[in-house]
Formats: structure tokens, sequence, C-alpha cells
């Protein structure tokens, strides 16, 4: 089986690709957390800087995501940058406060969610793999699962009922970024 160290000091994660991967890829825990500067200004430069800290350091496949949420209308502001949103606002309720009351009026509220995966093999072997749920940002803070800013993101659904990610959790599992990059590297290292 395809085996690779997590890039991340968040065992968390390690469980998370877990159950993505259904067992069908292992994701371990690297030995321990490095910290390497995130400077790109793309998802996959900065999964790219994570993957290849953690072969560097450690001389096995890493396995890198990184991911964020892309505002239309706030094209400066979140993207790769949006964990460091509202630095000074650790809680996620305030940071959606903010992100709502910056989108008041706006009409354009279309965003996304997107999640690259960087599976880092070998210098010479390194593979991408890219998710993502297109929806809009809501008009209010919604819903109590998941995390982060799902509770003001109402993705595309054909049911057209206005809920967030927060208020979907059975279908965030099956439908998000992080599950279709994962769904996407599947694919290519276990073709059916
Ligand atoms: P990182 O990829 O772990 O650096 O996380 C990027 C940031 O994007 C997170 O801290 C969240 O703010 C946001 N984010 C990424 N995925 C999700 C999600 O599924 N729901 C809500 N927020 C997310």
């Amino acid at each position: 089986m395809v085996e690779f160290i997590l890039a991340s000091g968040n065992a968390h994660k390690a469980e998370e690709f877990a159950e993505l991967f259904s067992g069908r890829i292992a994701v371990k825990p690297a030995p321990r957390g490095l910290n390497p500067d995130e400077t790109g200004t793309t998802f996959i430069e900065n999964a790219l800087i994570k993957a290849k800290a953690y072969y560097d350091e450690f001389g096995v496949p890493s396995l890198a995501d990184d991911s964020g949420l892309s505002v239309e209308a706030l094209p400066d502001i979140l993207g790769v940058l949006s964990a460091r949103f509202l630095p000074e606002k650790p809680n996620y309720q305030d940071k959606c406060a903010e992100l709502l009351h910056l989108l008041a009026g706006q009409e354009n509220r279309r965003a996304n969610f997107t999640c690259v995966l960087c599976c880092y093999l070998s210098p010479e072997e390194v593979y991408f793999f890219e998710g993502r749920v297109h929806g809009v940002i809501g008009t209010e803070y919604r819903g109590d699962k998941g995390f982060g800013y799902d509770p003001v993101f109402v993705p595309t659904r054909a049911e057209n009922d206005g809920k967030t990610l927060a208020e979907l959790p059975e279908w965030k599992n099956k439908n998000s970024h992080r599950a279709k990059a994962a769904q996407a590297a599947l694919a290519f290292f276990i073709p059916r």
C-alpha cells in the first residue's frame, strides 16, 4: 500500500485522512511537527512547501494539504491567508461575522473552498490533487457543525435551500473540497 507521513503537526488531520482514504492509502502522523513558513501565494505552492519540508527532514514520502476559502469580491484577503484572517480575533464566530460585515450590500457573494493535496514521494515524483466546492457567502451565521467558515458558506446544491455547510455534515463528508481532492488521489494511486 502507498504510505505517507502527514506533513502537519495536527494529529486530528491524520484521522481525517484515514477516513477520507478509507484505509486504502496509509497516512501516519509525522515523528514530530515542523513549522515551515507558508510563503506561497497559491494553495499549490504552500502544499509543496509543507510536503517538501517533511520529506527533506524525515526522508520518507509525505502528504501535505493546504486549503482555504476564496471570496470573489474580496480577492486580497482569505484564500491562502484564510487561517490568518483577522489574527486579533482567533474565534471563528468573529471571523465569520467580519466576513458578513465586509460583504454587506455586496451582490457578488460567490465563493469557493479549495483543497490541494501534495503527495511528495521523492524530488522526482511529486503529485498534486485539487478539490473545490462552489457556493456563496450567505447573509447570516447558521449551523453548529463543521468548523472555520462553514456557518457562512452556502454550497451550490440542487436542493437550493440556503443551508450552510455547518448545517450539512453528511453532505460535507462526501462533497467537501478535501473529500474531492482525496477521491482524486485515490483514483490515481488505487485505480479500480
Ligand atoms: P490549513 O489548510 O490547515 O492552513 O487551513 C486553512 C484555513 O481555511 C482553515 O484554518 C479554515 O479557516 C479554512 N478552511 C479550510 N477548510 C475549511 C472547511 O472545510 N470549512 C471551513 N473552513 C475551512
